[in-house]
């Protein structure tokens, strides 16, 4: 499942991201726009109230929760989705782009000295060329996420 989130739904995108689902999200886009994305078989995420109606219904989820975690949890929860714990972590959370494994020597004075001699798994953003890598938060992001699909 392929999702377009709206300019207000930054952090919902960037969750779904980190849950490994296509997200776009762009913080300037004509409304037009975006709702074109649904013709790439993807489903509008929108606080816009502005926007229901002008699309077929199954296109498009209006989002009320203002909370992106509550955001996250409405939209498991209606949809009734499985995020996949093996594609965790497997996207940009700036650019939605895949993430492919590196080697070590491949991100030499890419990322911090100390990350770079302690942590022996990196990745890169195929998209933007960011560098990843295992770490405190990824193990607090993955208790939230189990917390949020035992909720729902
Ligand atoms: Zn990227």
């Amino acid at each position: 499942m392929k999702f377009a989130a709206d300019r207000m739904l930054g952090k919902l995108a960037k969750q779904l991201r980190t849950l490994g689902y296509d997200t776009l999200y762009f913080s300037t886009l004509s409304n037009e726009r975006f709702l074109a994305l649904a013709d790439e078989d993807r489903i509008l995420l929108s606080r816009n109230t502005r926007l229901v109606g002008k699309i077929a219904p199954e296109k498009l989820i209006f989002v009320e929760a203002n909370d992106p975690k509550k955001q996250l949890h409405d939209l498991v929860r209606f949809l009734g989705l499985k995020p996949d714990p093996n594609k965790f972590f497997s996207r940009c959370t700036v650019c939605n782009g895949l993430l492919e494994p590196v080697k070590p020597q491949d991100v030499v004075g890419k990322v911090p000295d100390h990350i770079w001699t302690g942590v022996n798994r990196f990745s890169e953003c195929s998209g933007c060329g960011r560098i990843y890598w295992p770490g405190s938060h990824t193990v607090r992001i993955r208790e939230e996420i189990g917390e949020l699909l035992n909720k729902s």
